[in-house]
Parts: C-alpha cells; structure tokens; sequence
C-alpha cells in the first residue's frame, strides 16, 4: 500500500515543505506507515506565521461582526459533522483509538467545541463604569494577535478544536502545530474551515516535531503573540522559557496524576465502573485519568478484585473493530514507556494482577497493588491502562494521598454522603474534581490544572479573557 502524503496548510493552500523534508505516520494497529507528512522546520513557520500575520493585521476576520465570524464556525461544525467518518478515521489511524470513539465521542465533541465557542462570543458583552458625570469609561476585548496552537495526540481533533474555537470566534489567527503523531485530522480541518468561509491565512497548520523542529521554531516566533499548548509538563517549562522573549502569554494544559477515591460509603459496583472507565479508556492516554486509585480500607478487597475483574473483561483489539474497547498505544515509544513502568513496578516490589504487554503495541488494562507511593509507577505520568491501588483508613488520610503528588488536574471522589463529598472536594488541590461521576462537563466551567497540571484555564470567560485583550477607554463627555 502507498503511504498518502499530508502537507501543511498555509494561508488556504496545501503546501509541502521548503526543504521538502518529510515524517512518516504509522498506524500502531498495524505498525506501518500509512501517511508520509511534510516536515516543518523554520522555513515553513516563518511562512505560516507571516500568513496568520497578514490576516490579522490587514484581513477581514478581526474585522468582521462577532456573528459574522460566529456563522463560519457553526458552518465549519457543520462540516466537521458531515465529513465525520473521514476524520474519526484520520485519528484512529494515527494514534490508535477505537474507531467507535473518535466517530461517536471526539468528531461530535469536536463539533460541540467550535459551536460553544461560536455561540459564547457572541454572547459576551462589556462593561462599562458609571459613576462619572464628565467621562464615559468601558471597557473593550479585543483580539490578541496571531495565537500558537500546539497540540498533542492523545485527542487529536478534539484537542485541535479546543484550542482553536476560541481563538478564532474571538477574532485572532492561528498557526496550529498538532502532534507528529496526529497531524492527519488537523490539516483536513483546516481544509474545512476555508470551505466553510474561512479566509485564507487565518487557520494554518504546519507539522513537524518539537525540539529543533515546528514546535520549537512556532513557539520562538517573535510574531507570535500568544501560546495556547496542551502537552507534557516538561515541554511546558521549555515553551516557556521561549515565551519569555517578547514576553507572550501563555495557557498550558500539561500532564496529571489523578486519584479516585472511593469512600466505604459508596455504591462500590458504579464507583469501580466510574474509577476504570477513568483509568482505563482511551487505553489510560488521557491527561484526567484517575491512575491511583484510594480505597478505604473496609472495602479495599472488595474493590481491588472487582477492578482486576473489570481490568480483565476489557476487549483489546484492532482500534476499527467497533467491540474493541482498548486500541494500542500511540507509538513504539510510548509502548516502551510504559511497559518499562511496568517492569520497574514489579522490580520494586509491586504486585501486578493481571495486564501487562501484549503483542504489538498493545498493554492489557493493568492492576497493581502494594506498590511504594512514592515508586515511579505512583509518583510519574504513565499515560497507559495502569492503576494502582491503595487503601486509606481516614478523610484525611485519603485528602493527604490525594494531593500528594506535583500534579493537580482531576480528582474523583466516591461516597454516598453529601457533607463529605462538598467537604472533600473542597479540599483536593485539583482543577477538576468529579464526585460519583468522570468527564461530565460543561464548556462554561474552567477547565485546567493546579500545580504542575497547567497555568491558566479556559472554557467560556476564561477563554476570552486569555485570547483577548482586555482595553479599558475613558471619554471625556463634558
Ligand atoms: P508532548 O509535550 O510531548 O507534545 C505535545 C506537543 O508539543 C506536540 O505537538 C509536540 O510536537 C510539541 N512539542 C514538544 N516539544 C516542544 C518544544 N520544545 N517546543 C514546542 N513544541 C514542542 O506531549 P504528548 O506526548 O503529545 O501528549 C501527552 C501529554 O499531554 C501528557 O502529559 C498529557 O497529560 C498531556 N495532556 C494534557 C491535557 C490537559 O488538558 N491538561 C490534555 C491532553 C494531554
């Protein structure tokens, strides 16, 4: 089979690289290589950014009405929708999720993210100061500039669109670099947009890698005005030392170690569903997963053997089989990653109950108890279908395990009482804290981390207030 080719877009045109250099994408599935993709490097930035540029400062999109710009993100939603199956499909070639999510769960989330945001500013007003007979004081959001949109590949399109919708509903342009895992979908949409009535210039893709490549060179550009990244706390700390010069905002959803903790109190069968499902699905790639879990002691048994059970009857399989439930992992190395985790965990005396590495780059939804908290399978990101158990005998215990760790994205708390559950959730330092429930959300409410989780939130107002400048005017009316 020949590999397809997948360019970067540039003010409304595919275009492969200056040096023409490219990377392959491989299917985890089937680990070959289904798509060769243009790579950038600095050549290709400089031309994305003086696009983006151009349709900032001289193109129609800052200009136009908040519902003129509204009805080409709803039009873009619109054909996100139609082309569904097309882009659910890019994903799961790419990085390996279950075809059945990336169709029913991301494309129509994806949709939902450029609706919201469409909708939320065109809803937003400003404010103004009364009080003062000779002046007239308001207040104005007006569009930043040209924003950095740097993604990673554990929802591609998803990610893509969280960034974006905002973005542009409030009038910036964009240079989105995805992940190298996951550039298919990103450049499709972009394709889309233009269709939908996007000007050119506006939504430009460029791929590559990170350090030494797009990322990096994105990132520095000194006509960038903003940084919106989702990725590794590691790689945070590296754009933001490039932030620094020109001192340009940043926003930054980085990695997590989530607990669940699950109360003797709680209804032990739906909080063992709700704790592996968070563990567990989209093969445990997930920023918000719930990898430690806490269980109080009188039911720690009862629960650990339910969660082995559970952990077992997952269905591995080829991400296109829609009964498959846990698809391979992204990449060689990733699978390396964690199979190494898994290793040293037993090294360190850990028990495994089950899981573990499977033929290609498949891991078996794994369990393990008696593990050090402070091991590296407990303390580190692991982003893999692995868990560990413990158990807690008091609240404070169990707060205390909680929040030990530098992370702070998402706790879960299980308990049938209702003091303890708005109790306990005030006090985990968590920017996402779900009780008796995981990933319900609403995109008015802040989402991101405390700690090393993230800086910044966005959702509803506080996207607007990162991809906008706020301008205060005062009229002398005397
Ligand atoms: P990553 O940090 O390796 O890469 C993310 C993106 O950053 C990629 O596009 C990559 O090319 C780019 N990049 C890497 N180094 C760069 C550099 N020096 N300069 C500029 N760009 C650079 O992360 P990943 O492996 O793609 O994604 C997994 C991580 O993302 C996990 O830690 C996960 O927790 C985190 N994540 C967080 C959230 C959240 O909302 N908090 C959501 C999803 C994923």
């Amino acid at each position: 089979m020949t590999a397809e080719a997948i360019t970067h877009f540039i003010d409304g045109a595919a275009i492969a690289s200056a040096d023409g250099s490219t990377m392959p994408s491989i299917d985890p599935a089937s680990r070959t290589v289904w798509a060769e993709v243009s790579r950038g490097g600095a050549q290709d930035v400089d031309h994305a950014v003086a696009a983006a540029r151009a349709a900032f400062d001289r193109g129609p999109w800052p200009r136009m009405t908040q519902a003129g710009r509204s009805a080409v993100l709803h039009r873009l939603a619109d054909l996100v929708l139609a082309h569904g199956d097309e882009l659910a499909l890019l994903d799961t070639r790419d990085m390996g999720r279950p075809l059945s999510l990336t169709r029913a769960n991301d494309v129509v989330r994806s949709a939902a993210n450029l609706r919201f945001f469409a909708d939320d500013a065109t809803a937003a007003a400003d404010e103004a100061f009364p009080g003062h007979p000779a002046h007239h004081i308001y207040t104005r959001h007006e569009p930043a500039g040209v924003v950095a949109a740097v993604s990673p590949w554990n929802f591609p399109l998803m990610q893509a669109t969280w960034k974006i919708a905002p973005a542009l509903a409030h009038g910036n342009t964009v240079v989105l670099k995805p992940a190298e895992q996951s550039p298919a979908s990103a450049v499709r949409l972009a394709e889309l947009a233009l269709l939908a009535g996007m000007p050119a210039g506006v939504l430009n893709v460029v791929h590559g890698t990170g350090p030494g490549g797009a990322g990096a060179a994105l990132v520095a550009h000194r006509d960038v005005d903003l940084i919106t990244f989702t990725g590794e706390t590691r790689t945070g700390e590296s754009i933001m030392r490039a932030a620094a010069a020109g001192v340009r905002g940043v926003s930054f959803e980085l990695g997590g170690k989530g607990a669940s903790v699950i109360f003797a109190d709680a209804d032990i069968d739906r909080a063992v569903a709700v704790a592996a499902d968070a563990a567990f699905s989209n093969a445990g790639q997930i920023c918000l997963a719930g990898s430690r879990v806490l269980v109080q002691r009188p039911v720690y048994e009862q629960v650990v053997e339910a969660l082995a059970k559970t952990a077992a009857g997952l269905r591995l399989g080829d991400p296109r089989d829609p009964a498959t439930q846990v698809g391979p992992l992204s990449s060689a190395e990733h699978h390396a990653k964690v199979t190494g985790h898994l290793r040293r965990a037993a090294q360190d005396g850990a028990t495994l109950l089950g899981g573990g590495a499977h033929d290609g780059w498949w891991v078996a939804p794994t369990v393990i108890v008696d593990a050090d908290p402070g091991s590296a399978v407990c303390r580190d990101e692991v982003f893999g279908p692995v868990l560990t158990v413990h158990p807690f005998d008091t609240e404070e215990e169990a707060v205390h395990a909680a929040n030990a760790t530098p992370y702070g994205l998402s706790a879960m708390v299980f308990t049938d009482h209702l003091a303890r559950a708005h109790r306990v959730a005030g006090q985990l330092r968590a920017g996402n804290v779900w009780v008796n429930c995981f990933w319900v959300r609403d995109l008015r409410s802040p989402f991101g981390g405390f700690g090393r989780s993230g800086i910044g939130r966005e959702g509803g107002r506080h996207s607007r207030d990162f991809f906008t400048e706020a301008k205060t005017v005062v009229i002398d009316v005397s």
